[in-house]
């Protein structure tokens, strides 16, 4: 508060004789704050990114603000990298926070404090809590207690044998009654923690998604607010940071309504006040469970014992030196004894397989579009209650259609499942409602994080180039990676084309019965027809991005003429040009080459 007169109020007061003054502008406090809480502990979960949509669109459609807090009071796992992957992926899927940590990304600057009320690292906010903390053991609703861990666990133990729920037994509490032994103590250095002294009265709580919630008298022991290194735990820091942010909704996951009763007692303790809360069910995987990174270890473990169990060969020790790690740590991963993520990756690698998307860096690695995501995930537990003209339910729309419509009323009560394949025919769909120029710029985003190489070849292109890459691969890409797999022929030197034996046999050096002019019955080879294309190519003036059509004529013409199909001659051709036999459309791969490419990928062929 500035304080100046007998009344305030946002930045005008009024002074001891009535005279009206004016204080520097105090910024506008929005109606609705919202907030997504993270803890910093690895990526960005699918389901973390769903409460940060949900916040940031409410806060969106009530023209309020969105706060990014991060929640690293736990040190031994938090971690600065993970903080800024976060916020990375956040901004990547366009769900921007208004106030918090700042993150340069794309040329602008996301975050900041207009209001003053950061930091918003709880790992420097530890003096504030402090300050509460010691307000409520002045006012006895709190107090240290100074039980060793050996002695909480004898109680613990007797509690387990007598079949009864544990509960602290306030022993600290009757050892000290006055207040001041309690300060006394605590301030000669002994290792303590501090105790929330648990009201016994009955909980209620209006959840926006669940309705009236309550959580019966006695339920609630004396739990720790602050742990004996100082760090509060997080219930506490929730709720002064909720206060002291000015957090009007709370929407979070469900896993966080066993809390809400403890935050709610603190924030009466404390004489905060209570924000309106919606706790959203959970995502789960198809099998109902969880979505954890643990599925993707799991995945790549039952590939390991399958592949063990066929080829008796393969053994941890071979594969271990195969993959780069210690024979040690794959047999744990195969016992289940650890779940390393990186074990699972290059497992992944190694037996050609992909692992579930858990986490939104997977996703972006796997090449999904922001905004299919975004859409898609919102409809998990979400629905607009729309139809479309044609009567079917609204599915499909974007971030500002979201941020108009979202509201807690049609949010499910049940768990919601990722469908991973209704994801990818999501991500399918926009890309190909992409007008071209826009599938250039989001596929050079990509190829630039994860195909340096790609990205460098088809930045450097002419635009007209670019745009025939994106017509040529948009219908057949699921993903913004599919449209980089066919196109690798491009970054190769010419004369660096690898040649799969298999392809070179099939289209290259098996006789094709040829019918019609050239005789029934006589035969060729794809290597024979490669001959002739070559000056049929060398000859061409059709190698244009716009001419892909035209080019396939002249082919086709060639093919006729040798009475061979056209599908013969280009796969001959595709051989030669990429070493397998696929490649994007044929007069378009040509094209993307030039005409010197090919012809030296030809003679090369020729000479196998
Ligand atoms: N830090 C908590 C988490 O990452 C969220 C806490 C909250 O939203 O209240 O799960």
């Amino acid at each position: 508060m500035l304080g100046c007169g007998v009344f305030e109020w946002r930045g005008v007061c009024l002074g001891a004789r009535g005279e009206l003054l004016l204080l520097a502008p105090m910024p506008k406090t929005p109606d609705v704050i919202t907030r997504f809480a993270p803890s910093p502990t690895g990526h960005l979960h699918i389901g973390g990114a769903r409460t940060a949509l949900f916040c940031w669109a409410f806060a969106r459609k009530h023209h309020g603000h969105f706060v990014l807090r991060i929640e690293d009071t736990d040190q031994a796992r938090s971690s600065d990298e993970s903080a800024k992957g976060i916020m990375e992926d956040m901004a990547w899927l366009g769900i921007e926070w208004d106030e918090g940590p700042e993150l340069s990304w794309k040329g602008r600057k996301i975050g900041g404090d207009p209001r003053g009320v950061g930091p918003f690292f709880q790992a420097r906010r530890v003096p504030l809590y402090n300050k509460w903390i010691m307000h409520l053991v002045e006012q006895g609703k709190a107090y240290p207690a100074f039980d060793t861990k050996q002695q909480l666990d004898v109680k613990k133990d007797a509690a387990r044998a007598a079949k009864q729920t544990y509960r602290y037994d306030r022993a600290a509490l009757k050892e000290m009654p006055e207040i001041k032994d309690r300060l006394k103590r605590m301030e000669s250095g002994e290792p303590h923690v501090i105790r929330f002294m648990a009201p016994h009265e009955e909980i209620v709580v209006n959840d926006m998604v669940l309705g009236v919630v309550k959580y019966a008298a006695g339920e609630m022991d004396d739990f720790v607010i602050r742990k004996d290194d100082g760090f509060p735990l997080y219930n506490f820091a929730v709720v002064v940071d909720d206060e002291t942010m000015g957090i009007s909704h709370v929407l979070r996951a469900q896993e966080h309504l066993n809390n809400t009763p403890r935050q709610v007692a603190l924030q009466k303790a404390l004489g905060f006040r209570t924000p309106t809360f919606s706790h959203v069910p959970m995502i789960f995987n198809m099998n109902n469970e969880k979505m954890s990174k643990r599925d993707k270890a799991k995945v790549a473990r039952k590939t390991l014992k399958d592949a063990m169990a066929k080829d008796k060969a393969l053994s941890v020790d071979s594969l271990a030196s195969d993959i780069g790690i210690e024979s040690a740590v794959l047999s744990e991963f195969v016992a289940a004894d650890n779940n390393s993520v990186d074990v699972a990756q290059r497992l992944a690698k190694r037996f050609k397989i992909a692992l579930p998307e858990i986490e939104v860096a997977d996703f972006r690695e796997n090449g999904y579009s922001p905004e299919a995501i975004c859409n898609f995930i919102a409809l998990v537990g979400w629905n607009p209650g729309l139809k479309t003209p044609d009567g079917k339910d609204l599915e499909k729309f974007d971030n500002a259609f979201l941020c108009q419509h979202f509201d807690f009323d049609r949010i499910g009560k049940t768990n919601g499942m990722l469908n991973p394949a209704k994801m990818l025919s999501f991500n399918s769909d926009a890309i190909g409602a992409m007008a071209d120029g826009v599938f250039v710029e989001k596929w050079l985003e990509f190829l630039k994080e994860w195909e340096p190489a790609l990205h460098a070849r088809v930045s450097a292109m002419p635009m007209e180039k670019k745009l025939l890459l994106a017509r040529a691969l948009k219908p057949r890409a699921k993903t913004f990676r599919d449209a980089a797999r066919p196109i690798g022929f491009l970054l190769v030197a010419d004369d660096g084309v690898l040649f799969d034996p298999a392809a070179v046999e099939k289209n290259l050096k098996a006789s094709i019965a040829t019918t019609g002019p050239s005789g029934s019955g006589a035969s060729t080879t794809g290597l024979a027809l490669l001959r002739g294309l070559r000056g049929v190519l060398e000859a061409s003036a059709n190698f244009e991005p716009a001419n892909g059509a035209a080019m396939e004529a002249e082919i086709s013409a060639y093919a006729e003429s040798q009475g061979v199909k056209l599908g013969s001659a280009a796969q001959a051709l595709r051989v030669a040009m990429t070493g397998t036999g696929v490649s994007p459309a044929l007069g378009d791969s040509l094209a993307l080459l030039g005409k010197n490419s090919v012809l030296a990928r030809l003679d090369r062929a020729l000479t196998l």
